[in-house]
């Protein structure tokens, strides 16, 4: 198993043995963590999917907004490089879908650092799969 953070900031570590202790005799964290699975899991799903299905304008908006959501910021700092990695396309198809969506006013871009313009419209470019992980997240929230 490989992890990648994809953004900056500060985190927590444990061992895995102390993970393991803590999960046994909390309920609260067990419920939180099978949460997470199912989440992670459905969003796996919708994303192998969409990879298949939707065009990479419209996925390249949904990662946008993704990582807008999880960063609460609508600017960040994303490479085209690994936009390729997360889309499954070329750079070149990344350059390409990104500057659609510049001509259309909705993001603005240099040297990596993203900065969404217009979020509405670049929901409205999004592919139906952001709104179906959005509501599955807002779902397992209550
Ligand atoms: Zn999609």
């Amino acid at each position: 198993m490989r992890a990648l953070v994809q953004g900056g900031g500060t985190a927590l570590r444990m061992t895995a043995s102390r993970f393991r202790a803590e999960f046994k005799g909390s309920p609260s964290l067990q419920r939180a963590l099978f949460r997470y699975n199912h989440l992670m899991m459905a969003q796996i799903s919708q994303t192998a999917a969409c990879n298949r299905f939707h065009e990479a304008e419209a996925r390249l908006a949904r990662w946008l907004l993704m990582t807008s959501d999880r960063v609460h910021a609508d600017e960040f700092l994303l490479t085209h490089e690994f936009l390729a990695h997360m889309l499954g396309v070329r750079r070149v198809g990344v350059t390409r879908a990104a500057g659609n969506l510049h001509r259309k006013k909705l993001i603005d871009y240099s040297r990596g650092n993203i900065t969404i313009l217009n979020r509405k419209g670049l929901e409205t470019a999004a592919c139906s799969c952001y709104g179906i992980i959005r509501d599955l997240q807002k779902i397992a929230q209550v």
